[in-house]
């Protein structure tokens, strides 16, 4: 009987694949179970490191060219086998968009439930978790008393915390024989350089307050100063002034940065279902009756052509100190 947790990459490891590991490793030594792990992709070996101290026992890689892009029908199958090979009884991986719809994919051909986009995970003889239903206005407390049991965590709410200092054995498997219908050549990025946004540990958003696509690059001088994402309203992109790329909400991303800096969004629900898991919310709003001064953690009332500037030129005398 094992855990087995998916490593997520796309080129690297991603931060969410060290996060899923980091609760994989706590719910293994809780459930007296050996932690695994599956790698899919080009090459482990120069990243290795990173995966020291959560207390994986095996790695296994799959390393192809094929592999290096996430398809389901190339994926998918590996990890059947594998969750049946080791007759893992725990399966744990990422809600990323990728991780989502692999999750969904596995969890139907293995026959077993899953809890997707947990906040928080836990063990106590079942998988028990919290997860934020109807567009995040409400968590559910969900359990799965049946094993084989998965699910996938909400990237960016698990601390990353390695407790020791062992170092995984890796075994290399062979690129098992697959029927990939669909063969991703190529992933272009929006703009090179460019933070994305559901692995940002701040975002800067701008919402319909902003008035036009002109006051975007302020945003942006902000974000450059932070080292931050820039974040929308839906209400921002369906007016052109930025791509959806950016949008957050609940036909947007769901992100969970450590700081959300909302500047004249008014905060409806559908906004709030994208990001109210932030760790601190600020508001910047001239509107003190606007919805989003209520779940946030510090509030402005006030012009965000007055205040970004100022927020943006402090930011720069304390980080050069
Ligand atoms: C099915 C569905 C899905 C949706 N999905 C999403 C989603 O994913 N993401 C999303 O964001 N929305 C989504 N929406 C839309 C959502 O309901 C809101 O319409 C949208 O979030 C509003 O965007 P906003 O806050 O930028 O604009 P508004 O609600 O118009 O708010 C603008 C705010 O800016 C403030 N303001 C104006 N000028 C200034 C200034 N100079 N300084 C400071 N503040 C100023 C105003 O006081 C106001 O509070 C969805 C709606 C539906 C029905």
């Amino acid at each position: 009987m094992s855990v087995l947790v998916m490593l997520e990459q796309r080129g690297e490891l991603k931060a969410c694949a060290l996060e899923a590991a980091t609760k994989a490793g706590e719910i293994a030594q809780k459930a007296g179970m050996d932690l695994n792990a599956v790698y899919i992709g080009q090459s482990l070996e120069d990243q290795a490191d990173q995966l020291k101290g959560f207390g994986i026992k095996k790695i296994y890689a799959y390393e192809n060219e094929k592999l290096t892009h996430y398809s389901s029908d190339g994926y998918v199958p590996i990890v059947r086998d594998l969750v049946q090979e080791l007759d893992a009884k725990v399966i744990i991986g990422s809600a990323s968009a990728l991780g989502k719809e692999f999750c969904a994919s596995l969890a139907a051909r293995l026959g077993v439930e899953l809890i997707q986009d947990c906040i928080e995970l836990d063990w106590d003889g079942g998988l028990i978790a919290k997860k934020p239903v109807y567009a995040g206005k409400v968590l559910s407390a969900v359990r799965i008393d049946s094993i084989p049991a998965m699910a996938s965590i909400r990237p960016n709410v698990i601390p990353v915390d390695p407790k020791g200092d062992d170092i995984p054995e890796t075994e290399k498997r062979d690129m098992p024989q697959l029927d990939l219908r669909t063969v991703i050549k190529d992933v272009v990025q929006a703009a090179a350089g460019t933070i994305e946004l559901t692995e940002a540990k701040i975002i800067v958003s701008g919402g319909r307050g902003l008035g036009g696509p002109e006051p975007f690059p302020m945003l942006q001088e902000l974000c450059d100063v932070l080292g931050a994402a820039l974040g929308a309203s839906r209400a921002a992109v369906d007016a052109g002034w930025i791509h959806h790329s950016h949008q957050v909400g609940q036909t947007g991303k769901v992100v969970s940065p450590d700081l959300y800096i909302a500047c004249g969004i008014s905060g409806a629900i559908q906004h709030q279902a994208g990001m109210r898991t932030s760790r601190i919310i600020v508001a910047i709003n001239k509107d003190s009756e606007a919805n989003i001064f209520k779940i946030c953690d510090y509030g402005i009332v006030g012009d965000l052509f007055e205040v970004v500037p100022i927020l943006t030129e402090e930011a720069k005398k304390v980080l050069a100190d």
